[in-house]
């Protein structure tokens, strides 16, 4: 049919604009669910058109729709269950898409070199062999890269938290990647040789292996990190593959998808003021060794029913949600805390540091969750000047991000980084269960300066307490 095969470039370019717009409302808060929602449409429309393709759609062979169905069909009960993960697996979620990603443009690449290979030869242009042979490298890397990251955010058993180290290791992988590099650049201007196909199958293995020994060097806390790099990975092997198969649509979403990621990871590092060769060779979050001898400090541990007194008293109160906010699932309690000290006259803030919790966003979304007026999330750069009024500062289930040594120790590994100021305030009372410390693994001044109370618990039950202290009205210092 002619006119469904005219539809096609159209509805490309419909898809383009949706994908550009769905990226738009999604750095909008109040519009990020229209914004998932155009993403999804113009996913959609892009199958649709891709099938409705004369070179797909004139097979009159019912098996070669039947290729398509099944695996969509299979593919759905995977998606539902990826979908509802809680929401602090997020970051491992997403770095198994990119893996998924990653693996099908790899496969995709291979499928058409080898198809041209025993076909149609004369296909094989050197343009076309460097899209593959970008795709593949970018593809089978992202693959086991992700792998590797979603293993060590979930921290599954047989994949270490800590940087995996060894003497010249650096050389190693530059070695893995440039091998693949030389062999690459022999089969694009030499892509149909006899020794060809042998040397397109070690670059698929160079690939793979260097995507795990790339990830493996990088700690935990890095991951969300490595996850945008990798993002912007997948999204450049897409776009080699819009090449290889001469589709504009995937060029276009590919080349969004590449520099969103890119432009995410530059945000996180600016966030955290670290470097990308820092993140990627830095081997941030070794256990460092601790000057022995060192003096004990003592906390102050302080009751709800005493910091619901302050609060009532307070003009003023800041709260910095952190990762133990996300773990507690506190959010709703949190709700309830804000619209008691609301009725009280309260004035209440939530300052959000741009890497709280694990992924960008983190607490936004929770805080979006149990309908907290945006208008009270304040970024960091707003709320620290505001900071010294604070009367109360509740920190939940925050650490890094509030541990005023990234502001004057020069040995800290997160020296440097912004934090929310909090150790500014009048009183601040920081909610934990222990003693431990924050994902960078180092202690925290701000838990011991006169002014800090400790609320020993899980987030969730001290805030809960907190509220019960408030709407009993027994809150008395
Ligand atoms: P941290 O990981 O520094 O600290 C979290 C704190 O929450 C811990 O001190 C922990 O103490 C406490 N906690 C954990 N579970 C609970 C619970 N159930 N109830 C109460 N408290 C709990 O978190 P921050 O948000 O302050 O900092 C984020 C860190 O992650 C930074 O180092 C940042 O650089 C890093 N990071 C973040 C990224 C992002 O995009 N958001 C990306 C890359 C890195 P205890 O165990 O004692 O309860």
């Amino acid at each position: 049919m002619n006119w469904v095969a005219s539809l096609v470039e159209p509805a490309y370019l419909f898809a383009a604009g949706l994908f550009v717009l769905s990226l738009h409302w999604l750095s909008d808060p109040k519009l990020a669910r229209r914004g998932v929602r155009a993403g999804v449409l113009a996913m959609l429309v892009a199958v649709l058109a891709t099938w409705a393709r004369p070179e797909v759609s004139h097979h009159t062979d019912i098996a070669r729709h039947l290729w398509v169905i099944i695996p969509i069909l299979l593919a759905i009960w995977p998606g539902v269950w990826l979908a509802n993960i809680p929401l602090t697996a997020v970051p491992q979620r997403t770095a198994l898409s990119h893996a998924f990603g990653g693996l099908a443009a790899g496969l995709v690449g291979t499928a058409k070199y080898f198809y041209w290979f025993q076909d149609h030869p004369d296909q094989l242009t050197p343009f076309r062999m460097t899209a593959i042979v970008l795709e593949i490298i970018l593809g089978y890397l992202t693959f086991t890269g992700s792998i590797i990251a979603a293993g060590k955010l979930q921290e599954v058993k047989w994949i270490p938290q800590r940087p995996w180290v060894y003497k010249g290791q650096n050389f190693v992988n530059l070695v893995a990647f440039g091998a693949a590099v030389v062999l690459g650049c022999l089969i694009i201007f030499m892509p149909d040789r006899s020794w060809s196909p042998w040397a397109y199958g070690a670059i698929v293995f160079l690939a793979l292996n260097f995507g795990w020994m790339l990830v493996m060097p990088i700690g935990g806390a890095d991951m969300p990190t490595v996850i945008a790099i990798l993002n912007a990975y997948a999204g450049l092997a897409a776009v080699a593959m819009g090449f290889v198969l001469d589709n504009k649509l995937l060029i276009t979403a590919g080349a969004l998808d590449g520099s969103s990621g890119l432009i995410l990871s530059i945000i996180m590092c600016k966030a955290m003021n670290r470097s990308f060769s820092n993140v990627l060779f830095g081997a941030f979050g070794q256990v460092q060794a601790k000057a022995a001898g060192g003096e004990q400090k003592a906390y102050k541990p302080d009751t709800p029913e005493n910091a619901a007194a302050m609060m009532e008293q307070a003009s003023l109160v800041v709260v910095v949600p952190g990762y133990g906010m996300a773990v507690a699932q506190a959010q709703h309690k949190v709700r309830e805390l804000y619209d008691q000290l609301k009725k009280r006259g309260v004035t209440v803030k939530f300052a959000i540091h741009p890497v709280a919790g694990r992924m960008p966003g983190h607490m936004n979304v929770l805080l979006a969750e149990s309908e907290i007026p945006y208008t009270d999330l304040i970024e960091m750069d707003d709320i620290n000047p505001d900071m010294p009024q604070c009367d109360v500062c509740l920190v939940l289930g925050a650490n890094d991000v509030v541990n005023p040594a990234a502001r004057f120790d020069k040995t800290s590994p997160i020296f440097g980084m912004p934090i929310i100021d909090a150790d500014r305030a009048k009183t601040i009372f920081a909610v934990k269960r222990s003693k431990n410390p924050g994902f960078a693994g180092i202690d925290n001044e701000l838990y011991f300066l006169d002014k800090t109370f400790m609320l020993f618990g899980d987030a969730k039950a001290v805030v809960g307490e907190l509220v019960k202290n408030l709407s009993s009205g027994s809150g008395m210092h």
